[in-house]
């Protein structure tokens, strides 16, 4: 992953070379998982690569990779936006002249978060860029729901692909020394996405939480255990999130209370209070947006894992000459499939699809997993 991503830049940065003019936005799209901010980041060190080549191993290569490079920003959302004030404080570093490097690059990862006053904020800086500031924005397509058609219209787009199964596995047993089956069985069920193949290939959490999702459909029996799957299911995905999230949370309160001088007394002391609840306030109100964010985060990984046992059922159905995404429960996806008619099967799946955008669409996830738990049951 890592080399084809390098590789991938060596050659649009070449291209770009060749063409004589540098582009200064570039969009990198493709679908959760397929190394859009890998990609954008192995570019950026081309672009500060001391040979030009992005070679990995020089300098600029090496602090741009590691995240340390003066002039290479990256822009990572935690909450469910990036507001106007990130990013007109971005815009205005961007644009000084770079320090060192030979490029000021902003990486704006999610850039499909951007409220629309910070997306007309970068606008502004990618319509008149300065001359050595290059925009690498990440988002999952061009569709103008993930970015504004007058930003897509400045930038030059890079296209990538899901990584096959079995080039996953491939990453995972070279980098991260995986057994080579348990490798591929953790590219199967992750579907194309490298970081959720690792976690399941290497946290025990992360795999009895996909095993207790893959049994909500043998547990649905009737109208009351419907609503109880729907019960259990939001209370795993805020489970997960808070256990993400608790331990962050308190280390940001102290640290700000400690810059804050808490429980300081004397002059001024009143007056910093008063400010201190402000930045306090602000503080909290940021975390909330990130607890949000990962309780949705969790919630769509757990749908995506149910959407794949569907499919099971619904190629071994039909009879489909393809690999199975949940190998480990295919009887089971067997045994519905000779109990389902594939159009049942199909509205089930629907279902689960429907329940993503419900709530990618700010629907209660409570309610809309309800609607679909109700949908799974009858068919
Ligand atoms: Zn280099």
């Amino acid at each position: 992953m890592q080399t084809s991503a390098a590789a991938a830049a060596r050659i649009i940065a070449g291209d770009s070379a060749n063409s004589g003019a540098m582009t200064h936005a570039w969009i990198f799209t493709g679908p959760p998982g397929s190394g859009r901010s890998v990609a954008a980041r192995a570019f950026a060190a081309a672009l500060q690569c001391a040979t030009g080549t992005g070679c990995g191993h020089c300098h600029g290569c090496h602090t741009t990779l590691t995240g340390t490079h003066a002039d290479v920003r990256l822009v990572v959302p935690e909450g469910l936006s990036i507001g106007v004030g990130e990013m007109r404080a971005l815009v205005l570093r961007a644009g000084s002249a770079p320090s060192g490097g030979r490029w000021q690059i902003v990486i704006i990862e999610d850039a499909d978060r951007l409220t629309e006053a910070a997306g007309n904020a970068l606008l502004k800086a990618v319509e008149e860029p300065p001359p050595r500031t290059v925009f690498l924005l990440c988002t999952p397509s061009t569709h103008p729901d993930d970015i504004s058609v007058t930003i897509r219209s400045r930038c030059r787009v890079v296209p990538l692909r899901q990584p096959a199964a079995d080039a996953v596995a491939t990453v995972l047993v070279r980098r991260d020394g995986v057994a080579p089956d348990v490798a591929a069985w953790a590219a199967a069920a992750a579907q194309g996405h490298v970081g959720r193949a690792k976690r399941l290939a290497t946290d025990a959490q992360a795999r009895a939480r996909r095993e207790a999702v893959l049994a909500v459909p043998r547990r649905l029996t009737g109208v009351g255990a419907a609503f109880d799957a729907a019960s259990a299911f939001i209370e795993a995905a805020e489970a997960e999130a808070a256990d993400a999230n608790t331990e962050s949370d308190a280390t940001e309160r102290a640290d700000l209370e400690r810059a804050l001088g808490a429980g300081g007394t004397g002059r001024g002391a009143a007056g910093a209070i008063r400010g201190a609840a402000g930045q306090l306030k602000d503080l909290e109100r940021r975390q909330k947006s990130r607890a949000t964010r990962a309780q949705r985060d969790a919630l769509d990984r757990a749908l995506v894992d149910l959407a794949g046992f569907y499919r099971d059922v619904l190629t071994k159905g039909v009879g489909a000459p393809v690999a199975p995404v949940h190998n480990d429960v295919l009887p089971m996806a067997e045994a519905a499939a000779q109990k389902w008619t594939p159009e049942a099967t199909l509205r089930r799946l629907e279902a689960v699809l429907a329940c993503r955008t419900a709530i990618d669409a700010n629907v209660k996830p409570r309610i809309a997993v309800e609607a679909m738990m109700l949908t799974l049951w009858r068919g």
